[in-house]
């Protein structure tokens, strides 16, 4: 491991960078450097080259950035100059259903067709079969654009309707529903539909197993990295996500911060799979 790598935060960096981190940092880092090159100017221009490097390779050199720098770029109501503030992570997606399809029903058409089994210690886990058909079919969408993208989730929903991105995400509108879904959501739902279709389960179940299967996700839909489980306050990943509920415990994907399930999601709705 490099130098440069053990310095490097990549939870705080690359997509995941919080832009109003950055700014308050890159503020402070050049008005600090400004009073120290006042004193000595070759100690003011090494602390910006070494401060502007930091917040490069860390996302944030004074510490407790991502607790106050969203919600002070927030205060100040300039959120709309960050254009990742509202990304797909900090909105939550909807359900791609149209009609109400019974909780327990749907959990036993799941165990008819082998989609889902019993685990050693009790609970129900993906099938293996199962699991590798969804991830073969969320690897074959994970490099569409979002415009593609929305256009196979259409597909996909069990309503009559078309796609196009919007508000970072997938908007899917049609005459009697319309529903917004993040990309990450997007590929997950779309590729659980195609992977349900090929086990055989009835059409009418499919696009309602697909928001409870989310919580079985494992490998990122989006980038292919490992989902784990988190509270969105760890998650810094732009303004919003961290003081609107930061306790909300979560699945999200390690390498680009994409919020994969989110576990109110089911228990609001009283038919969380697991208590079948
Ligand atoms: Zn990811």
């Amino acid at each position: 491991m490099s130098l440069l790598d053990s310095l490097r935060r990549p939870e705080y960096t690359g997509e995941r960078r919080c832009w109003p981190c950055t700014a308050v940092n890159g503020f402070v880092v050049v008005v600090a450097a400004g009073i120290l090159a006042i004193l000595s100017f070759p100690v003011g221009v090494l602390a910006l080259g070494v401060g502007a490097a930091l917040v490069y390779l860390r996302g944030y050199v004074v510490p407790g950035t991502p607790e106050f720098a969203p919600r002070l770029v927030a205060s100040l109501g300039v959120e709309s100059l960050f254009p990742h503030a509202d990304g797909g992570r900090t909105r939550r997606s909807d359900d791609l259903t149209d009609e109400a399809v019974d909780g327990e029903e749907l959990v036993g058409v799941l165990f008819e067709t082998g989609v889902v089994e019993e685990a050693p210690d009790g609970a129900l886990e993906l099938s293996e079969e199962f699991d590798e058909s969804w991830e073969r079919e969320m690897a074959a969408l994970r490099d569409r654009s979002d415009d593609e993208l929305a256009a196979v989730v259409a597909d996909a929903a069990p309503f009559e309707a078309a796609g196009e991105r919007a508000y970072g995400g997938l908007s899917i509108e049609g005459p009697t529903r319309a529903v917004w879904l993040s990309r990450v959501h997007g590929i997950a739902d779309a590729a659980a539909v195609r992977a349900l279709a090929e086990a055989g389960v009835p059409e009418r179940y499919r696009a309602h197993a697909t928001t409870p299967l989310r919580m079985f996700v494992e490998t990122c839909p989006d980038c292919g990295g490992d989902v784990v489980e988190t509270t969105k306050s760890n998650c810094c990943g732009g303004s919003g996500s961290v003081y609107e509920s930061p306790d909300d415990e979560v699945l999200a994907c390690e390498s680009c911060g994409a919020v994969v399930y989110q576990f109110d999601e089911e228990v609001a709705d009283g038919d969380e799979p697991e208590s079948a």
